[in-house]
């Protein structure tokens, strides 16, 4: 595009373009809103100097070359301001059917949460101030109360993410002593995240029991001693142990914790709040369901099943919740008040009962079918069966069996959708492209259509 009109714009027989001419250029003036003046400013002169300096050498490069070299000047620049200070974020479409990529910002809102949050973000709200007593309150206290009638559990308290969230519990309960962990639960989740590492972050002594496929409740009696501060059991939800396997189920460890009177936190991981009727999710024990079994205390992302912004929940005892919300980390830990409004939000729709993006996995048949027809007749897609998944570590195994739509592609087809507007991520199966639309809006089905048109018609 800037090619075509700097054609006329620009006249190399004239020499390099002024420099003002340059920022009016179109392609050029839409960077100044999202980079400002001076640093548009300042690296169209220094893109321009560099031309200079080639025009003056000898032997000068060819006309021609010089022709090309102004007639791209805009689109250099847009693309080494961009390299320079970064893209601005971007909306993009996930037609991967993978519902939770951390790649792409977990899971997505729900629309009326992300439309309502503007009206709280920009003006002050009563964050951490009684409007009746005009007193101080807990910036947690509306969150905690949804939580704890979602879940059953006495207290609750939000901290930036579930990793958060256990580093605060060891460090609150546990520092200077032992937590007893099952030796199959020490698990990684992504990079920088592992169990004995956030033990030792935390200040607290890491006890393995069992085998790495075995462990039994004797393997726990037998390490919990005086040092004990704490049980804690991982649901390691992004791979899974097959074969000669055995876990110790949370009812049996509430049993062991009660009788020796060591408290047991469970890490739940994915944020589920109550059991949900996916079948996929139903070896997955929810919040709700610890705490019905009697653990004292349990842990999960804000930001994976819950469909929620990025948050740590703890639900559990009051005593130990508090313990945790008086640590010096709280404050280092605690979540603002962007996460804390979208988190209450969500955690109303949970209330209420309303569809989440989550559901969308297990959409209505025949509504999903007539919507991939219409998809697949403007695309001359075919329409083919394709498995769904929770992805970021929740129930890896458990395909969710559907249709997708499938187009002739490759490589380039992939990445000229990841180029496009709005970026479309799919995937490749067997020489063709595949578009799962169970994790698209369908509002966004129209954009989806003629961006993946485009797409293809450039091929
Ligand atoms: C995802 C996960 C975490 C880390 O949660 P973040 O919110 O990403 O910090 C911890 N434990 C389990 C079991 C998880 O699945």
């Amino acid at each position: 595009m800037p090619g075509v009109e700097s054609s006329d714009f620009f006249d190399a027989r004239r020499g390099l373009p002024p420099l003002d001419r340059l920022l009016s250029h179109p392609a050029v003036a839409s960077l100044i809103p999202l980079y400002g003046r001076d640093q548009v400013r300042v690296q169209a002169r220094r893109i321009i100097d560099e031309l200079r300096s080639r025009l003056a050498a000898a032997p000068p490069p060819p006309p021609e070359e010089m022709e090309g070299a102004v007639a791209a000047l805009p689109e250099r620049l847009a693309a080494e301001i961009e390299s320079l200070l970064g893209r601005p974020l971007r909306r993009v479409l996930n037609a991967t059917g993978i519902f939770l990529h951390t790649n792409l910002g977990r899971a997505p809102l729900p629309p009326a949460v992300a439309q309502g949050l503007p009206s709280l973000l920009d003006a002050y709200c009563d964050l951490e101030l009684d409007l009746d007593t005009g007193r101080r309150g807990q910036r947690n206290r509306r969150v905690e109360r949804l939580l704890t009638a979602l879940t059953g559990a006495e207290a609750g308290l939000v901290v930036n993410n579930n990793a958060a969230a256990l580093v605060i519990a060891l460090a609150a309960l546990a520092k200077d002593r032992e937590v007893v962990v099952s030796r199959g639960e020490l698990i990684e989740i992504g990079g920088s995240f592992r169990i004995p590492e956030i033990m030792a972050a935390a200040g607290a002594r890491l006890i393995e029991v069992g085998a790495t496929n075995r462990t039994r409740i004797a393997d726990y009696e037998a390490a919990v001693g005086p040092a004990t501060a704490l049980l804690l059991k991982v649901f390691p939800s992004n791979f899974r142990l097959t074969g000669f396997v055995a876990s110790v189920e949370p009812g049996q460890l509430v049993e062991l914790a009660r009788r020796l009177q060591v408290p047991l936190l469970v890490d739940e991981g994915s944020g589920l709040l109550r059991s949900h009727p996916g079948p996929q999710l139903a070896g997955h024990p929810s919040l709700a369901e610890l705490m019905a079994a009697g653990c004292d205390l349990a842990c999960g992302s804000g930001d994976k099943l819950l469909g929620g912004p990025q948050a740590g929940l703890l639900v559990g005892r009051a005593d130990l919740l508090e313990r945790c919300r008086r640590h010096p980390l709280y404050r280092a830990l605690r979540p603002d008040r962007a996460a804390l409004a979208t988190l209450e939000e969500v955690l109303r729709l949970h209330l209420a009962g309303a569809p989440l993006p989550l559901d969308r996995l297990w959409p209505d048949r025949q509504a999903h079918r007539s919507r991939l027809e219409h998809a697949a007749a403007e695309l001359g897609a075919e329409i083919v069966p394709a498995e769904a998944f929770l992805g970021g570590g929740s129930a890896p195994e458990a395909p969710i069996p559907g249709e997708a739509l499938s187009l002739p592609g490759d490589d380039t087809l992939l990445a000229r959708l990841r180029r496009g507007e709005p970026p479309i991520i799919g995937y490749l199966r067997q020489g063709r492209l595949i578009l799962d639309l169970r994790t698209v809006a369908e509002e966004d089905d129209a954009a989806l259509i003629a961006a993946v048109g485009r797409a293809i018609c450039h091929s």
